[in-house]
């Protein structure tokens, strides 16, 4: 059955590991590079669509730079990523090249995605991109990412893309095969799991806190972005990049990794970036007749439902809605801020005009602006 996704599948957003186009001590691996590029170029002439994320731009500083190791300090990660970005993207250039492919960079951080106008400027470049041919090759904006706005490690940038541009399959491409049953390196006899159905807490836990020398990510990061692809219903499939032809076998119908099913999801694109692309800013406790309306009736929330307020945010940030148990079930715009809707919380809309002078909006949170989450 998922053959046949696998086959099917036309726009297909490929992460590429730091492991597999830089070596530990930070040299590019221009052959794995070159090799990479003229099976992608294959793959393109097959009529597929690829949108690559690429990661190494920290790793290829390393080495320019005579650094030692993978700096831990953001601002020399920063530095690292600055000089190794150019280096990286020359390589894929020259690659491409060869079989007659052109190729775009695109660096983003997480705010870019998170404002609505970005997000739409950065998806109609992206399809203007590929309607054109051109690949275009992904990284997160390290220079300027600081913890706020930043993605944090490449697989879960991928897992945002995937629904930034519509994918069909989102493939993660590292040095391992694709999750086992057991870790391989305590067990040799652990055997692979092809295909996952759903991604259980036994399925999380399977992936342990793995980290490598070259990455920030590991088995827990890939997880989560196939969680994250599977929620905007792209399907996600980890490859060995280091096994020549992974992913034209995989798109042949012959994968030899692990396939993260996904399910259509019923909510629209714009719902599904406020509920997961956008990050709360603040939780809003509903009591139970507010979540039977919201949840059951398709309301919008209403000042009168709301036991409690966290967090500090503005009209207009994402926040999340939680049950009394403190369970998350939406997330949508707010248009009061905290201080605000502390003031309002429980008040029905006649007092809320006495307290506040006027009644701006009589939702808290209207329902086009909210989309229920799993
Ligand atoms: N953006 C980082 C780089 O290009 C990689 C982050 C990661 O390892 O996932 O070096």
């Amino acid at each position: 059955m998922h053959q046949q996704v696998l086959t099917a599948c036309k726009r297909v957003v490929v992460k590429i590991g730091s492991s597999l186009v830089a070596s530990s001590n930070g040299g590019l691996r221009l052959d794995r590079i070159g090799r990479l590029a003229k099976e992608f170029g294959g793959l393109q002439a097959q009529n597929r669509q690829l949108v690559l994320v690429s990661s190494g731009a920290i790793v290829a500083g390393i080495s320019h730079l005579a650094l030692k190791t993978y700096p831990h300090e953001v601002p020399l990660q920063q530095a690292a990523a600055a000089v190794g970005q150019s280096r990286l993207v020359r390589a894929y250039e020259m690659a491409f090249e060869e079989s007659g492919h052109k190729i775009a960079q695109i660096l983003l951080t997480h705010q870019d995605l998170a404002d609505r106008r970005r997000f739409l400027n950065a998806r109609h470049t992206l399809t203007t991109l590929l309607k054109l041919g051109v690949i275009p090759i992904i990284n997160e904006n390290d220079t300027v990412a600081v913890e706020e706005i930043r993605f944090g490690d490449n697989d879960s940038l991928a897992g945002q893309i995937a629904h930034l541009v519509d994918a069909d399959l989102l493939v993660i491409l590292s040095d391992v095969d694709g999750l086992y049953e057991k870790d391989p390196h305590l067990d040799p006899a652990a055997k692979l799991i092809p295909m996952v159905s759903t991604i259980t807490k036994q399925i999380e836990n399977l992936a342990g806190a793995s980290r490598t020398q070259t990455s920030r990510g590991g088995m827990v990061t890939k997880i989560q972005a196939a969680k994250q692809a599977g929620r905007f219903g792209v399907p996600t499939l980890l490859l060995n990049g280091e096994t020549p032809d992974a992913l034209g076998q995989a798109l042949e119908g012959n994968p030899n990794g692990t396939f993260f099913a996904s399910k259509q999801s019923s909510l629209t694109t714009r719902k599904q970036w406020i509920a997961f692309t956008l990050r709360p800013k603040g939780e809003i406790m509903c009591d139970e007749g507010a979540v039977a309306a919201l949840v059951l009736r398709g309301k919008s929330l209403l000042s009168s439902g709301i036991l409690n307020v966290k967090g500090t945010f503005l009209a207009g940030d994402p926040v999340s809605c939680t049950t009394q148990e403190g369970i998350v079930f939406a997330q949508g715009l707010c248009n009061y801020s905290a201080e605000t809707l502390q003031r309002i919380k429980g008040k029905q809309t006649s007092e809320i005009q006495q307290l506040l002078g006027a009644l701006e909006y009589e939702e808290v949170i209207h329902r086009d602006n909210l989309a229920l989450t799993p």
